[in-house]
């Protein structure tokens, strides 16, 4: 088979392949991307952008819900609430088209061969890529980047199939369940928890821990729980999925207590993590030293073998499409003879529930476990004029700083809407800012960013508004 020679060969066009192919063509190196679905990987097409496209549409159903109920305090009343679900999806998937027509665009413009089809690992030079007609075709690169991405985590007694859903159908689904019972109460399961529940779905959440976001601090997660209360979303904690009934209609649920249930069924969404997607294309053979399920790399994402390197969700957690794409940077530039490593302070975790949650860097417990001497405050949304102006204040935003230099290590916050204030907390972090820079930064008015300004004045013994 005559085989086509490349510089570099990506495997994988979600966030990390698709970002390392762009990089790798504006720094001249000859690069093939190779993608066995659409571009945009997991991320655009049926995660990051689908479920917060949807996470929007069924807050605006709410609040015209809340209108006809009359139950809106801001004196908003409407007549009837409905909502088209095949309008709705239609632009969702629209939203999804548009990105991924992009992602398309930017590769062309960066001079990558985008080739559609299946690899196949034949060595660490070497990847067989089968098209959608059947052809296969050979490549051999100098540098192979693994960027293959994860696949959810099914359980045995809940195969994935008709009434039992991963996150992909859930997203997609046309028609409105009338009881959806989410197994996993983590990232997947809260966020499309909350947009079925309020889509118009009876929702319960069979959660094994005995709280949801059992990863996230409990403060953090407190007003998350009393929202999920206020729209009468059902919580089973410390709750396994034992299987269907025999008629399909129900699941059958243990508790800790060893007490069974049964949850009347029309779906159930099954989120209870991702994996690396690690086998049926020839990886096995590249026996590279793993780390648990994922690919192990170093902070240059080298694998064990040389030129062969790995990326993203394939790596392990935390498996967020910003991490993905920073080690894209990273990887490409090594790759081109630069030195970069993979070395940040803070990844940013988000959750857009309802209301969001962010957390950057290190929390109070996170510094007491390693022996961090640190400072902490919060500040409330209930005395920022911004929130109370977008009747949302609950929440607060905390900083975590190190006791004598006053650095700050972290930043926490809920509610609504502060996803946003992300940006901030990881900038303010890897450059090293103290809580006195960001004390003496003017914060425009009215803004919830001013939340962040009056946590590091309370942390310094001097707010203004608490
Ligand atoms: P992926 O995006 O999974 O891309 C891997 C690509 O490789 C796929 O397109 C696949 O088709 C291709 N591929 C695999 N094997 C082969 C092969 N042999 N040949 C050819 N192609 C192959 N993260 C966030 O940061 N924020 C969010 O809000 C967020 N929301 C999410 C919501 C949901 C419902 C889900 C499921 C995930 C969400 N994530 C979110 C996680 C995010 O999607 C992943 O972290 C991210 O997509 C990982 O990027 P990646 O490039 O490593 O892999
Ligand atoms: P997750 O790890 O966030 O949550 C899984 C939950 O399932 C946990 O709370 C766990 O205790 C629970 N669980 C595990 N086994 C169980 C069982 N047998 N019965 C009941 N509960 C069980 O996983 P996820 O929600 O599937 O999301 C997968 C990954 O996708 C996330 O870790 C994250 O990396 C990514 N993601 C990110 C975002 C975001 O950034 N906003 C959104 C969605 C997904």
């Amino acid at each position: 088979m005559n085989a086509i020679q490349t510089q570099l060969l990506v495997l994988g066009g979600g966030p990390g392949g698709y970002v390392a192919a762009i990089r790798a063509g504006h720094m001249g190196v000859g690069t093939v991307l190779v993608e066995g679905q659409a571009l945009g990987g997991t991320c655009l097409n049926v995660g990051c952008i689908p479920s917060k496209a949807l996470i929007h549409a069924a807050g605006e159903y709410e609040a015209v819900q809340r209108a006809m109920l009359g139950a809106s305090v801001l004196g908003i009343r409407a007549r009837e609430a409905s909502v088209d679900l095949a309008v709705l999806q239609g632009w969702k998937q629209q939203v999804v088209g548009k990105l991924t027509g992009g992602v398309g665009a930017l590769l062309r413009k960066a001079g990558v061969r985008v080739v559609q089809g299946r690899g196949h690992i034949v060595d660490g030079k070497t990847v067989d890529v089968t098209g959608p007609d059947g052809e296969v075709q050979r490549f051999q690169c100098e540098h192979l980047l693994l960027a293959t991405g994860s696949e959810a985590v099914a359980l045995p007694t809940l195969p994935f199939g008709e009434r039992v859903l991963s996150s992909t159908e859930a997203l997609a689904l046309d028609a409105l369940p009338r009881q959806l019972v989410v197994v996993g109460g983590g990232y997947i399961g809260l966020e499309l928890g909350f947009a079925w529940r309020k889509l118009g779905a009876e929702v319960a959440i069979v959660e094994a821990s005995d709280r949801v976001l059992p990863a996230w601090d409990d403060d953090l997660v407190r007003p998350v729980v009393a929202s999920l209360q206020r729209l009468g979303v059902a919580l089973h904690l410390g709750c396994h999925a034992e299987g269907l009934t025999h008629d399909g209609l129900g699941l059958r649920v243990r508790s800790r207590q060893a007490d069974e249930f049964v949850l009347p069924i029309d779906r159930v969404l099954v989120a209870v993590g991702r994996r690396p997607h690690t086998a049926g294309y020839g990886l096995e053979g590249l026996q590279l030293t793993m780390a648990g399920n994922a690919v192990k790399v170093d902070d240059q994402c080298r694998t064990s073998m040389r030129n062969v390197w790995a990326i993203g969700d394939l790596t392990g957690e935390p498996m967020l499409a910003h991490r993905a794409m920073a080690q894209a940077e990273v990887a490409v530039a090594c790759i081109a003879g630069h030195t970069r490593r993979f070395a940040p302070l803070a990844v940013p975790a988000i959750c857009f529930t309802d209301p969001e949650v962010v957390a950057v860097g290190l929390t109070p417990a996170d510094c007491a476990a390693a022996g961090i001497p640190c400072l902490s405050a919060s500040f409330p949304f209930a005395a920022n004029g911004r929130a109370l102006s977008m009747d949302g204040a609950q929440g607060f935003v905390r900083v975590v700083a190190r006791q004598d230099n006053h650095q700050v290590l972290g930043w926490q916050a809920v509610g609504p809407g502060v996803s946003e204030l992300a940006a901030g907390f990881g900038l303010g972090i890897e450059m090293g800012a103290r809580l006195e820079d960001v004390g003496g930064t003017i914060h425009a008015h009215p803004t919830l960013g001013e939340a962040v300004q009056e946590a590091a004045l309370r942390a310094l013994g001097r707010a203004v508004h608490v």
